[in-house]
């Protein structure tokens, strides 16, 4: 059984305040070149119940393809979320949210171009970056 849990974070000067639901604790990795470039490792995010974060601060956002926009915190540049703009959904930081507790890794995108050095342990699917390109790819005939 897993209850909804109300969770808040903040950004590493504390000028962003970060709140969502979660439902079902889990976190996330991605590995791809540009998350590898926005954080230096892999992105770590949480499954949120989408639709609930709410950010209060100096919040920008920089559109990194056509599909998904990053956001940071204008003050201290802290990595906030990736989201997809079509249907706004976001994706946050995990490392804004230190106090979190029992929130397994249940995923790794791009497993494969992880940086040297870097290997999640635990149980989890690892999709290699043909098979995560694969998974969010139009399907032909559909209009992006
Ligand atoms: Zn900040």
């Amino acid at each position: 059984m897993n209850a909804s849990q109300n969770i808040e974070g903040q950004c590493l000067c504390g000028a962003v305040t970060a709140r969502a639901v979660m439902s079902k604790p889990m976190m996330r990795a991605c590995h791809c070149d540009m998350c590898q470039q926005h954080t230096s490792s892999m992105f770590m995010s949480l499954g949120i119940d989408q639709g609930s974060l709410t950010l209060d601060g100096p919040v920008k956002t920089y559109r990194s393809s056509e599909w998904a926009e990053r956001g940071f915190c204008g003050t201290c540049g802290s990595t906030l979320f990736y989201g997809t703009v079509e249907d706004g959904n976001r994706h946050p930081s995990a490392g804004l949210f230190q106090t979190l507790e029992d929130t397994p890794l249940k995923l790794e995108f791009f497993a494969d171009d992880a940086l040297c050095g870097i290997a999640l342990v635990g149980e989890h699917r690892k999709m290699t970056a043909q098979e995560t390109i694969a998974l969010f790819a139009p399907k032909e005939g559909e209009d992006q």
